[in-house]
């Protein structure tokens, strides 16, 4: 294990926190028009502005809408602001209170039993072999666990700890950040970006070691608006427009190599999420994404030719079809500072880590932060399996995400 990591597990109360972290139920709720969505996210946001305090950092404060804001000062030459954060609430997908967290130390490498008889087995879960002798940390096989992303929480808090316990490590001004809300795709409707005030930023909240992420999907909505023709079906020949076959007829018309369940990585798709209607109007919504702006506007092009091609065979057909933009690819803004990514990929490696750049097929608040001005990468917790009951993380996955934190602070000039 590398040095930094072992120090870091000795002089920090990683584990505690983490432990301390989960058991907070802080489930935000998709169905509330309130903000945050639930106010028990605000349980943990307390707890984590008086921790802070408790470690000296004076000015760490709980805002009206539950974020969570800090910022050490520099204490080397270097002008650049960074920021770090993670997301306080969690996952609504499955049960996620009454978190009984299981340690299970010096792991064996094989797997665990849950006490309801089900299994997590390395065999199904990739990066599960590698905590061999790692202290485990799982759920009791019947909520989540909350890594997702307590383990960033964690991280970010233990960075915090080590510093104030080792001075002499240089770094730039760096300002805290833990979010609520991030899992209904609110968590950063309220962020202030002047009290954040950086240069850029990174969310810890990816999955395990070494990966780290800077390019997330280009997105967009296509609403398809169908006026038909409605007429006694038994008399229909030559009267009836059917809205319904025409709807039909667009989701099955969509090219079979484009679709979620034919790509991966770097393959943009277009996907049918919903159809309704009857005989007389229908709608289709569709929605687009791809990594470049070239490829959103040839699935564009594509959706268009469907809808010209019925329309044509039925000029009676009413289509109506709008585009909507829904976010953006981070990676231009990223790139535009290129330190943000370069200094993020030598701290993973400078811990004997592989440093791996994984595209996010889906958006981040990182992304929708990078176009508010403060260019966000993702940097890995250690966990996996989130947003189900077999989420599982280690303490030395998740000390390697607070090394990396140290080494962004000592790299970043
Ligand atoms: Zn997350």
């Amino acid at each position: 294990m590398n040095e930094l990591v072992h120090s870091i597990i000795q002089q920090t109360t990683l584990l505690d926190r983490f432990l301390r972290y989960v058991k907070v139920d802080t489930q935000s709720d998709p169905k509330s028009d309130t903000f945050p969505s639930s106010e028990k996210e605000k349980d943990l946001a307390r707890i984590l502005a008086k921790e802070l305090k408790e470690l000296g950092v004076e000015n760490a404060e709980m805002d009206s809408h539950g974020y969570v804001y800090a910022r050490l000062t520099a204490n080397c030459s270097s002008t650049r602001k960074v920021a770090f954060l993670a997301h306080i609430d969690v996952a609504p997908d499955v049960k996620g209170e009454g978190v009984k967290p299981m340690v299970h130390p010096n792991f064996n490498g094989q797997g665990i039993d849950y006490p309801n008889g089900e299994k997590l087995l390395a065999s199904e879960n990739h990066g599960l072999s590698n905590c061999k002798g790692h202290t485990l940390i799982t759920s009791d096989g019947s909520t989540l666990l909350g890594a997702d992303d307590k383990a960033g929480v964690a991280a970010i808090m233990s960075f915090v700890e080590f510093l104030k316990k080792n001075p002499e490590i240089q770094h730039p001004e760096i300002s805290i950040c833990f979010t609520p809300d991030e899992e209904v795709s609110a968590g950063v409707d309220h962020i202030n970006t002047e009290q954040l005030n950086a240069d850029f930023g990174y969310t810890v909240d990816g999955h395990l070691p070494g990966e780290y992420n800077f390019e997330n999907f280009y997105a967009w909505g296509a609403a398809i608006k169908i006026q038909g023709h409605s007429h006694h079906p038994g008399d229909a020949r030559g009267n009836m427009i059917n809205a319904v076959r025409t709807a039909s007829q667009i989701v099955a018309r969509l090219p079979t190599h484009m679709l979620p369940e034919t790509t991966m990585n770097y393959e943009p798709f277009i996907h049918a999420h919903s159809i309704s209607g009857s005989v007389d109007s229908a709608s289709v919504d569709l929605i687009l994404r791809a990594f470049s702006e070239h490829d959103i506007e040839k699935e564009k092009d594509v959706v268009r030719a469907i809808c010209n091609a019925l329309q044509a065979e039925e000029p009676r057909l009413k289509l109506e079809l709008n585009f909507n933009e829904q976010y953006k690819n981070m990676r231009p803004m990223a790139e535009a500072q290129p330190m943000c990514v370069d200094a993020l990929k030598q701290a993973i490696a400078s811990l004997g880590l592989n440093p791996v750049a994984a595209p996010i097929r889906g958006g981040t608040d990182g992304a929708r932060l990078s176009y508010m001005g403060i260019p966000c990468p993702n940097i890995f917790t250690g966990g996996s399996n989130f947003h189900s009951t077999k989420e599982w993380t280690s303490v030395e996955n998740m000390a390697y995400a607070t090394a990396t934190l140290i080494r962004l602070a000592e790299g970043i000039r």
